[in-house]
């Protein structure tokens, strides 16, 4: 995979230097591909250290432009992470975050919180700006440092994949959720029909959580620190809650004489399907729009994945959704 993504930012500096009237040279693309080698945030040092390994003849200030070039033209951003020292990270196909820096042991944990774009862009509203680019950084004393843990060895790794990981657990998540309301629904269901599409989408999802599980082992394969790596997308089930309705409240009818209320109910075919649908393209929406804060990576390409599985999961009126069914078992 690196490979393929090397040669596309290659081409895309290779445009850049066309454009700018620069030349393209063997030791610009060295730094480069030496840049796109390493993971984390390096500054002009740590990336020259790196260089003068491949080739003892690069100097420092061919280093420091071609990565302001890189910066220039997307393949890398800039950050400051409180030491100082301006810091370079990858940044074509690599989803923008904020950066929680520890000042003792300079651990640093990246973060991306949708909630938190849609706050930004609304106070950017009101002061009628259009911000090019943002970011959080928070300094402090990590865990590990307060209680004199010596923390793991924990290498940076690759943030688009992190993110990729975060996204199918966020997934899974929902999907794991919706399986269990259509489970109690169709044990709850009085109607015979309807309990029948309610088991129905319950396999569905069944099925889609062990596909979303193959795709977590896929993400995470070979890279125990992508899998060790700490929370990066910011995600609460409680959004998804919001818009499932409680089966105690669609269930609960008053209690007849003076009893416990009765805890049922009756839809038919066509009233469970209409619920699966509302459910189903209310979820597809959230992650559209989730995914709506990202460039195009991984992670981002499964987010709308769900959203089309989800609308597909949906798009079926209780005839067509037993048919499709049936020819599909
Ligand atoms: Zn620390
Ligand atoms: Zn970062
Ligand atoms: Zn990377």
């Amino acid at each position: 995979m690196p490979v393929r993504k090397a040669k596309e930012e290659v081409e895309m500096f290779r445009v850049w230097l066309r454009q700018n009237g620069l030349k393209r040279t063997y030791q610009k693309e060295l730094i480069l591909e030496t840049f796109l080698g390493a993971e984390g945030h390096l500054s002009v040092d740590d990336i020259y250290t790196l260089v003068k390994k491949k080739d003892r003849r690069v100097g420092s200030v061919t280093v420091f432009r071609t990565l302001k070039s890189l910066a220039a033209c997307g393949i890398a951003r800039e950050v400051t992470l409180g030491d100082g020292l301006t810091r370079f990270e990858h940044g074509h196909r690599h989803p923008p975050h904020h950066h929680i820096v520890c000042t003792r042991c300079g651990r640093v944990i990246e973060f991306a919180s949708p909630e938190l774009e849609r706050m930004q862009d609304e106070i950017m509203r009101k002061y009628d700006f259009q911000p090019d680019r943002h970011w959080i950084k928070t300094c402090g004393v990590c865990s590990n440092c307060r209680e004199n843990r010596k923390g793991g060895e924990e290498r940076p790794c690759d943030t688009e994949r992190v993110f990729a990981r975060d996204a199918v657990k966020m997934a899974l998540a929902t999907e794991v959720r919706l399986m269990e309301f259509f489970q109690q629904a169709a044990a709850a269901n009085q109607d015979a029909a309807g309990r029948e599409v309610f088991e129905r989408i319950a396999r569905l999802k069944e099925a889609n959580i062990a596909t979303l599980g193959e795709e977590l082992d896929d993400v995470v394969r070979g890279e125990e620190d992508v899998a060790k790596a700490p929370v990066f997308l910011h995600f609460s089930l409680d959004e998804v809650e919001q818009n499932i309705p409680s089966l105690t409240r669609l269930t609960a009818r008053p209690p007849a004489q003076g009893g416990r209320p009765v805890v049922e109910m009756a839809l038919d075919a066509e009233a469970a399907a209409k619920l699966a649908r509302f459910l189903t393209v209310t979820a597809a929406t959230f992650f559209k729009d989730y995914a709506a804060k990202f460039p195009d990576t991984r992670g981002r390409r499964i987010l709308l994945g769900f959203a089309g599985q989800q609308e597909s999961h949906g798009d079926l009126d209780s005839n067509s959704y037993l048919s499709a069914w049936d020819s599909k078992s």
